[in-house]
């Protein structure tokens, strides 16, 4: 083959996107799933990248979809579920060490926006009652959570910090706990009024908006939405039907919203089922949520099919259509989407 020959047939290379949403991990719950990662994602704004929630992997991740850490401008947490942060913490203590063998690490303190502490605990499902995990604050909110981190690896950072001349990881997380307007009357036991979304942080790329989302007795568990001069998108967070999620949605370009499967599911009691939906949304019911937010494309994230792996995606696409029209994603992990 003569030489150029290859460079002549090889694909014209695609102009970056604009706006792009990348799937990290697309795994609902805590269990360790050998065919998807925890729920993360990332939106990618002019190669700016602004990760929302760090489930398990989520930094491997961010790093196998060909994302730098340079380009970090800010992480937003749904909500503190484990599956929610089983990656957080590695960002910093991890990715904000010595650069690594690309020469990519965090580039200076990183803006972090996540719920604060709730504020009381729930009664056990199903009565009786549950021990208490550290009874003198048994609800930090993520400025704790992150200070606990620090203190918790404090060994190791005082052993990098002399030995290596890493940065002070505490100045790494720049934590910002987000405050919901005392207008919506929201407690850990009125945990998703109806409210209007208020907004979050607003930099040279994003407008992030929030709202109240009812998942179980989670509280606060937010839906954020992204406005961009390229489009929006809207991540629904772990969530039930909500009035709050069309709102926030409206007229969104993508809505990436979390699904569970229970049909068919033999081990399930009507009775949990039923406490299973009052945190999610079932696959078969939520094309009409994207046709109520005039969703212009509806995607799949947090999956969660009770019968089991692997997921019958040709079944699940089926379902999701149903009551929308627009067109419609089964999130994979590392799947790109792009907006413009
Ligand atoms: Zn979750
Ligand atoms: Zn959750």
């Amino acid at each position: 083959m003569a030489a150029g020959a290859s460079a002549a047939t090889a694909a014209p290379r695609k102009k970056p996107a604009h706006l792009e949403l990348v799937l990290l991990g697309t795994k609902a719950g805590p269990p360790i799933d050998p065919l998807r990662t925890g729920i993360a994602s990332a939106l990618v704004v002019d190669g700016a990248t602004y990760v929302i929630d760090c489930g398990r992997s989520a930094t491997t991740q961010y790093l196998r979809a060909g994302l730098t850490f340079k380009s970090l401008k800010g992480i937003f947490v749904t909500h503190l579920h484990a599956d929610h942060i089983a990656d957080y913490y590695n960002f910093f203590l991890l990715a904000g060490s010595v650069p690594n063998q690309e020469g990519d690490s965090l580039p200076g303190p990183i803006p972090v926006y996540g719920p604060g502490a709730a504020g009381g605990l729930p009664p056990t499902f199903g009565g009786g009652t549950s021990p208490t995990i550290n009874p003198d604050s048994p609800t930090p909110g993520i400025a704790e959570l992150t200070d606990d981190c620090h203190n918790a690896y404090a060994y190791s950072s005082n052993v990098f910090l002399r030995d290596m001349g890493i940065r002070d990881i505490r100045e790494l997380a720049d934590v910002h706990e987000i405050a919901v307007p005392s207008s919506a009357g929201a407690t850990f036991e009125n945990t998703a009024p109806q409210m209007a979304p208020f907004v979050v942080m607003e930099d040279e790329n994003v407008r992030v908006s929030a709202i109240l989302v009812p998942h179980g007795p989670v509280f606060p568990a937010f839906a954020f939405r992204f406005d961009t001069k390229y489009g929006s998108v809207t991540f629904s967070g772990d969530t039930t039907y909500t009035p709050n999620i069309p709102r926030l949605a409206r007229d969104t370009d993508v809505l990436v919203h979390e699904a569970i499967n229970v049909r068919g599911w033999r081990n399930g009691t009507p009775v949990f089922v039923d406490h299973l939906l009052q945190s999610h949304v079932e696959v078969q019911k939520v094309g009409p949520i994207a046709r109520q937010s005039r969703a212009r494309h509806l995607v799949l994230s947090h999956i969660s099919d009770l019968r089991g792996n692997p997921l019958p995606v040709a079944q699940w696409r089926k379902w999701a259509r149903g009551g929308y029209h627009g067109p419609v994603t089964i999130g994979e992990d590392l799947q790109r989407i792009r907006i413009a």
